[in-house]
């Protein structure tokens, strides 16, 4: 059975480095793979882009109100054509219909809940395995909804690790605005402000408590 696998992390942990790797080893094998995010981070618009300076574009982007499950089944039927148009031997030669071999999700913490069940439909009903890559706290420790429905849905976790500036692992988001520490503001705050602008640093809970003087929301 596929099943619904959430990597997730602090920022800066890799997790567009370890999406792209992992499509590039399906490909390898001559399989095909959909890649998509949701729309709302305007950082990368419609690409997925490590650290590591390896970008690409997504296959699709998911608005708030999309039917994930639905739009992934338009795309899967383009693959499936573009593969059966391409004639590829393979597949010719044993009588198997190409098809997608994963659905990738970047940002996955930006789902709405609903969407994280379609998530789930697609690995379990529709037999795709699915990866979602994502942060699990906001900068007020808090757990994004995408990520929370991820933690309670997903049949295997996975964390991906960084390291706070002590050396410690990191746990937490910290939000700066203007290079300085912010603990109150909108769960979303990606440069939006031109004049302070916004960075976040990836923390252990020892660092964090110090920088808020012992807030945590
Ligand atoms: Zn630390």
């Amino acid at each position: 059975m596929a099943k619904l696998y959430f990597r997730y992390g602090a920022m800066n942990s890799g997790k567009s480095t370890a999406l792209l790797q992992a499509a590039y080893n399906y490909e390898e094998r001559g399989q095909h793979v959909l890649l998509a995010k949701p729309e709302i981070d305007t950082k990368g618009a419609d690409r997925i882009s490590s650290r590591l300076g390896v970008d690409r574009d997504v296959d699709f982007l998911i608005r708030p109100d999309d039917d994930v499950r639905a739009l992934f089944a338009v795309h899967r039927r383009r693959v499936q054509d573009r593969a059966e148009d391409a004639l590829i031997p393979e597949s010719a030669a044993t009588g198997a219909r190409p098809d997608v071999a994963c659905l990738l999700i970047d940002e996955a913490q930006f789902l709405t809940p609903a969407q994280v069940d379609d998530l789930l439909r697609i690995a379990v009903t529709d037999g795709i395995p699915v990866l979602a890559y994502g942060i699990r706290t906001d900068f007020q420790t808090r757990a994004f909804p995408g990520s929370a429905r991820l933690l309670e849905l997903a049949h295997t976790l996975e964390e991906l690790k960084t390291i706070c500036r002590c050396g410690r692992k990191a746990l937490f988001n910290a939000r700066l605005v203007g290079g300085r520490f912010v603990f109150d503001g909108d769960q979303v705050a990606i440069d939006e402000l031109s004049a302070d602008r916004v960075t976040y640093e990836s923390m252990c809970a020892r660092c964090y408590l110090e920088e808020s003087a012992g807030r945590l929301r």
